[in-house]
C-alpha cells in the first residue's frame, strides 16, 4: 500500500507503478503485471489532476458463450482528485472526480478505483458472438423450418 500526503511535497508527483495482482471485484484475472505511469499535478488548493495511462491483460469469460477470452486493458488515465469532504457540495459532474482523503492518499485505491472505471462492462469473445447468438435464434422462425414441423 503507498500513500502520499497531497497536501505537502512538491509536483508533480510522478509514478510508475507494477502490481502483479489487483483486488477489483467482477473483473477477469490478471494475466500479466498491470503497469501503471501516472502523473499527479496541482492545479490549485484542493484540486488535483492526475494523467498517465494503465495496461495490463486480464483473463475473462465471454458473458454470452463462457468462451475464455483475452481482455486487454491499454486506456489513458484522466481523472480529477479532490478531498473526500468535497464529495457532498460538488456539484460539477461533467468530469470524471475521484474522491479520497487528500493527507492520506492511497495510491492503491486510486488504481482499483480506475481499473474498476476502465475495465469493460461488456466481455465478449468476438464482436460478433453476440450477434451470432441472436441470428441462430431467427433461424428458429424461418418459415421453411415451420414447413419442416408440419410434415413431421
Ligand atoms: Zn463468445
Amino acid at each position: 500500500m503507498k500513500i502520499l500526503n497531497l497536501n505537502e511535497g512538491s509536483f508533480p508527483i510522478n509514478f510508475s507503478i507494477k502490481l502483479e495482482t489487483i483486488d477489483v471485484p467482477n473483473i477477469g484475472k490478471l494475466q500479466k503485471d498491470l503497469l501503471i505511469e501516472a502523473e499527479i499535478q496541482k492545479i490549485s488548493k484542493d484540486l488535483y489532476r492526475c494523467a498517465g495511462h494503465m495496461k495490463g491483460d486480464f483473463k475473462d469469460t465471454c458473458q454470452n458463450c463462457l468462451k475464455d477470452t483475452e481482455v486487454e486493458i491499454s486506456n489513458d488515465i484522466n481523472v480529477t482528485i479532490k478531498d473526500l469532504t468535497e464529495i457532498h457540495h460538488d456539484s460539477s459532474e461533467q468530469d470524471q472526480t475521484h474522491y479520497q482523503d487528500l493527507e492520506y492518499f492511497d495510491l492503491h485505491r486510486f488504481i482499483r478505483e480506475e481499473l474498476a472505471i476502465i475495465y469493460p462492462d461488456i466481455v465478449k469473445c468476438s464482436e460478433n458472438c453476440l450477434e451470432r447468438e441472436i441470428s441462430r435464434g431467427k433461424e428458429k422462425n424461418l418459415p421453411f423450418k415451420k414447413i419442416r414441423d408440419l410434415i413431421e
